[in-house]
């Protein structure tokens, strides 16, 4: 089964199954995008959503509150899908950014825009 999955209103949100589900200015704790163990992650904008597998992840930009750096992520899984629909990460859930699922590569400097 497809569910569709994209970002809307200048990457504010990802919408599964044209529902907003996940949205900017949310806090999340990622590990490894910055010096801390792990991240709290303000979710500033969604640049990509993708499912691999039945793991949907996000490409984001934001800023760590503990150390204050600015990041640009690769994909950090958001949720899953279960019997196509979409289940959401728990909110106190440390998350991964490459993907547990999909074993694709994670290079330091994938081209993206990030600047400062
Ligand atoms: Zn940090």
């Amino acid at each position: 089964m497809t569910v569709s999955l994209r970002t809307l209103d200048d990457g504010a949100w990802v919408s599964v199954a044209d529902e907003r589900r996940v949205g900017a200015s949310e806090l999340w704790y990622v590990a490894g995008i910055c010096a801390c163990p792990v991240a709290d992650f303000v979710v500033e904008g969604i640049t990509d959503v993708a499912v691999d597998g039945r793991t949907v992840a996000a490409e984001t930009y934001g800023t760590c509150i503990r150390c204050g750096e600015g990041v640009s992520t690769d994909p950090v899984p958001v949720g899953r899908l279960v019997a196509g629909a979409f289940e959401p990460l728990a909110a106190g859930a440390v998350r991964v950014p490459g993907g547990a699922d999909g074993g694709r590569q994670v290079s330091p400097a994938s081209g993206t825009s990030g600047e400062d």
